[in-house]
């Protein structure tokens, strides 16, 4: 369904993605008008078959590394508001093709800004807490500068989202567009990729299809999970806040736990026995990770309110129902 001519659009790159489509979703419950454009690499298509029959959605296929599709920029002068989310975002898929994932941080985050600065449209930058590295400052505010490998595996992402926060800043500084940079933490629940590799959709599928759990190292490195709907109120706050956008925003849950305790408390939910398995720590896998969200409290009035149990009490049952529905196929 292709959106009228003379009304004002909200873009969201990676829109069918797990956070993008929970964010197209919202900004049509809020009455705006989305197109989505993604490349559907990692994207799941049934989160999009939720959103397509929405008279206010519209769908283009499309990858941001390369020039933006036609239907997209000739429309330049509608979009009021646009959201990037297009990257692969877990390990895995993002190390799958390192060079797609750096181009699409960098190249791509070039050709949507360029079409904010066309279009005069506010525009948003998810980054992400892998700016920070393997952090030697805990909890992880947004002035630490963070300790990166630069030649290691996870680089490609690391670095390619440092670079297209360099990128949007300075269209901001010099006046060309203006921008939000969220950095994101650790966000889970309905919509993720059941192979993607993360470990909320790994282990819950796990403990559901009855194989063997994967802990990577002993299970002591830490994280901290958000719920995807308080991930999605934050990011709109963060568009929609009246604030100057000079400075990157860190989004996440504070609630800090080790891998082990997460098992535990998705055995809570999911009440059967399972056998461990213990494979090797990634390489530069980050030993501790926890957002200080002090600057969003402070300048959105935002902060994350489900609890870890609900969000996995209801993360658990929509992946129930899709491993019952046949959805799921080979859950890793
Ligand atoms: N992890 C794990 N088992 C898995 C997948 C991941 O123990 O099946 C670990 C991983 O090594 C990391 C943490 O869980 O320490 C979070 O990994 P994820 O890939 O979800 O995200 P990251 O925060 O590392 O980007």
């Amino acid at each position: 369904m292709k959106l009228a001519q003379d009304q004002s659009l909200t873009l969201v790159a990676g829109g069918a993605g797990f956070i993008g489509s929970h964010l197209c979703a919202e900004l049509l419950a809020r009455g705006k008008r989305v197109v989505c454009l993604d490349n559907l690499q990692t994207a799941r298509p049934t989160n999009l078959r939720l959103l397509e029959d929405h008279p206010n959605f519209e769908f283009v296929e499309g990858d941001i590394v390369n020039a933006l599709p036609v239907d997209i920029t000739s429309r330049a002068g509608q979009f009021e508001r646009i959201y990037n989310l297009a990257c692969a975002a877990s390990p895995p898929q993002y190390q799958a093709d390192p060079e797609h994932t750096m181009l699409t941080c960098v190249v791509g985050t070039d050709h949507l800004l360029r079409l904010a600065e066309t279009s005069g449209a506010r525009f948003l930058l998810t980054s992400t807490s892998e700016v920070y590295g393997d952090p030697e400052v805990h909890p992880q505010p947004e002035n630490y500068r963070g300790w990166v490998n630069c030649t290691g595996p996870r680089a490609c992402y690391d670095e390619g989202k440092r670079a297209a926060e360099a990128m949007a800043f300075d269209f901001a500084r010099m006046g060309r567009a203006d921008v939000r940079v969220a950095r994101i933490f650790n966000t889970y629940g309905p919509h993720m990729h059941p192979d993607d590799g993360r470990v909320v959709s790994n282990l819950v599928c796990q403990a559901l299809s009855g194989r063997d759990i994967t802990i990577y190292g002993d299970g002591s490195q830490t994280r901290s999970f958000c719920y995807v709907s308080d991930m999605v109120e934050g990011l709109i706050a963060l568009m929609e806040g009246d604030l100057d956008g000079s400075e990157p925003v860190n989004l996440g849950n504070p609630e800090e736990l080790t891998v082990t305790e997460l098992l535990e408390a998705i055995l809570q939910i999911v009440d059967r026995p399972v056998t461990v398995t213990h494979l090797p720590l990634p390489t530069d896998d980050p030993r501790r990770r926890r957002p200080d969200i002090s600057r969003a409290e402070a300048q959105l009035g935002w902060r994350p309110r489900t609890p870890l149990s609900v969000g996995l009490a209801r993360t658990c049952a929509w992946f129930a129902e899709e491993i019952a529905g046949g959805d799921v196929q080979d859950p890793v």
